[in-house]
């Protein structure tokens, strides 16, 4: 049993790495090869220009985040541009909200974009696209209700029924489709749908819908509209207006592809070509922003931007950098087929990080912890103890640390009755206070409940740190800190949001595997040091973990949300049982 336990996650990060795509030193991904096998043909007069399109109807998530990095990062690598475009053709779900908190989360992550563009802007353009289909008699107005269209559509084996409207005339059709948009019918009336191939084996191909009635207030257009396309008809089309070189999305559009090439090819305009990768799934994690919400507006987190939610918001609160989510998107890579990566692997990545960046601070993360009182400390006397900011920074200076005859430890540091190689306190036994000096236990004082309050201890003046003259050799370091300088905090340690690996392949909801005990509250006495400390500042608590900053904190109480713990605690739990 290490007693100062090491900084680093006790897997190494080849043994993360095989789970994932690659290491980071990393040859060209297959999107990389297409790019530069389309500049090498010249294609595209050696243009590369990326968008990426979220929906606003939620917060991003580290899913995102995974699409951002590839779609920004392959334009910054080939010199090429990003529109930032919302895909916001459902008046429903959208909200301005979630389009400045989206905006926040690009830039935060390190990315900016070329143009911002929506695609309401293009609902002229994209009903002047429609008619020229309707004209070409590749589109017509179906009177069905949705149950008789779905009740068309027949299954991937059996071929669909024609719709007894499609027959139409180009004018009837025209007609129809103008009286649509002008409001004469109500919602699900009619819709306007491409005319293909009812038999086709794909079964995007059987008379899509490209336009719905909805009449809905839109958070831009608000009441011009009163049908709005389908993702089908309004995606490859946006891309084709903003003439976007590569489409990525993710893999469930690999089947709509022929149908995204089918509108550019029938409506004659700029070729984007879509490209599908596997979509980031992480353990213990749902992504979805429909399920997200439901955490969210069910109480079970304390907002989007809650420490254990897998959003941008979420996880910059919880003390994530936006170059450790970088560092993660690089090394999990780009595949061609979905997989789930090990949520260790994230951590792992901020682990890393905060290792070589953050200050080395004492705090006793404990909300009944013991006094520790030196029988033969002088009384009163105060000394400066100059500690090392991060060992493993040497610029990062020294500061002082008040000592005092009377401390606070951690209940956990002390055992009465310890089991062999137990290194921390225990009566008679020896114990060095971190960047102090040696101290034993001589006596245990206890309530009257028989709760150990106080211990009563002896400190070997010759055994300072940097200067141990005492020739004593103790196993256990342990942190403490001077009662009359400490300050106290409230400190948040979060654990997995969902007990199950892999939730949604769950046949439950996903709700039944949240984790009751993934919030704990606890007092803390931390080092005077902090007293200053700002919102979003990161530390190591030593032996504790990364923490930083929340901005719940107030002038009279500061908050820290626990990132992440020294040690990949949870694979040893899992190795456990
Ligand atoms: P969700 O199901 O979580 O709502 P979505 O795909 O509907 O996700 P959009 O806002 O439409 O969300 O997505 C914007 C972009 O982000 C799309 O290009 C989408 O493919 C990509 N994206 C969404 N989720 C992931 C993921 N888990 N991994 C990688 N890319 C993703
Ligand atoms: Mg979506």
């Amino acid at each position: 049993m290490p007693e100062v336990p090491n900084d680093t996650d006790s897997r190494t990060p080849n043994e993360l790495e095989r789970r994932s795509e690659g290491p980071a030193e990393r040859s060209l991904n297959f999107i990389e090869q297409i790019v530069e096998d389309d500049l090498a043909a010249g294609k595209n007069w050696g243009r590369v220009h990326t968008r990426f399109p979220p929906e606003p109807n939620g917060y991003l998530h580290i899913g995102h985040a995974k699409s951002i990095c590839l779609n920004f990062g392959l334009a910054d690598k080939y010199g090429g541009k990003t529109n930032l475009r919302f895909d916001d053709t459902n008046p429903v779900t959208e909200d301005t909200e979630y389009v400045e908190s989206i905006k926040a989360d690009v830039r935060w992550l390190g990315f900016e974009w070329e143009n911002e563009f929506y695609a309401s802007d293009y609902f002229d353009q994209l009903y002047e696209f429609a008619e020229k289909l309707i004209q070409k008699g590749l589109a017509y107005v179906d009177d069905s209700t949705s149950e008789e269209i779905a009740a068309q559509k027949g299954t991937p084996t059996e071929p669909g029924k024609e719709s007894p409207y499609r027959n139409r005339s180009v004018d009837e059709n025209l007609d129809l489709f103008r009286r649509m948009k002008a409001g004469e019918f109500a919602d699900g009336a009619k819709v306007l749908r491409a005319k293909i191939d009812m038999a086709a084996p794909n079964m995007h191909f059987r008379d899509p819908i490209m336009y719905r009635i909805k009449h809905a207030h839109h958070h831009r257009t608000g009441d011009k509209w009163c049908i709005y396309p389908m993702y089908d008809f309004a995606h490859g089309q946006s891309d084709s207006i903003e003439r976007i070189t590569h489409s990525l999305c993710t893999l469930e559009f690999e089947v709509h592809r022929p149908l995204y090439d089918w509108y550019i090819e029938k409506l004659e305009i700029f070729p984007s070509r879509q490209i599908e990768f596997a979509r980031l799934n992480l353990t213990y994690t749902v992504m979805s922003k429909r399920k997200l919400l439901q955490l969210v507006n069910e109480g079970h987190v304390r907002g989007w931007d809650d420490p254990r939610m897998p959003t941008i918001a979420g996880i910059r609160r919880r003390g994530y950098t936006p170059a450790s989510i970088r560092e993660f998107a690089d090394r999990i890579g780009i595949a061609k087929r979905d997989n789930l990566i090990d949520v260790g692997l994230l951590e792992f990545c901020i682990r890393e990080e905060l290792n070589k960046t953050t200050t080395r601070v004492m705090a006793v993360v404990d909300s009944r912890p013991i006094k520790v009182v030196i029988t033969n400390y002088p009384e009163g006397q105060i000394e400066e103890l100059s500690i090392e900011n991060n060992p493993e920074d040497p610029e990062s200076g020294h500061r002082n640390v008040p000592f005092s005859s009377e401390l606070y430890i951690e209940r956990e540091d002390f055992l009465e009755n310890p089991p062999k190689k137990y290194f921390r306190l225990s009566p008679g036994g020896m114990v060095r206070l971190k960047g102090a000096y040696i101290i034993k236990c001589e006596e245990v004082v206890k309530n009257d409940a028989g709760e150990v309050v106080e211990l009563r201890c002896t400190y070997i003046p010759e055994s300072r740190s940097g200067s141990d003259t005492s020739g004593l050799k103790v196993q256990g370091t342990i942190h403490w800190v001077s009662v009359a300088h400490a300050q106290e905090a409230e400190v948040r340690l979060y654990d997995r949001l969902l007990t199950s690996e892999d939730p949604s392949a769950e046949d439950r909801d996903f709700k039944e595997f949240i984790n009751p005990n993934s919030l704990e509250i606890v007092r803390a006495f931390i080092e005077p040091s902090l007293k200053t400390a700002q919102v979003g500042e990161r530390f190591q608590f030593m032996r504790k973990g990364y923490f930083c900053v929340d901005p719940d904190s107030t002038a009279d109480q500061l908050v820290f949300n626990r990132t992440v713990t020294l040690k990949d605690t949870w694979a040893k739990e899992k190795k456990k049982s």
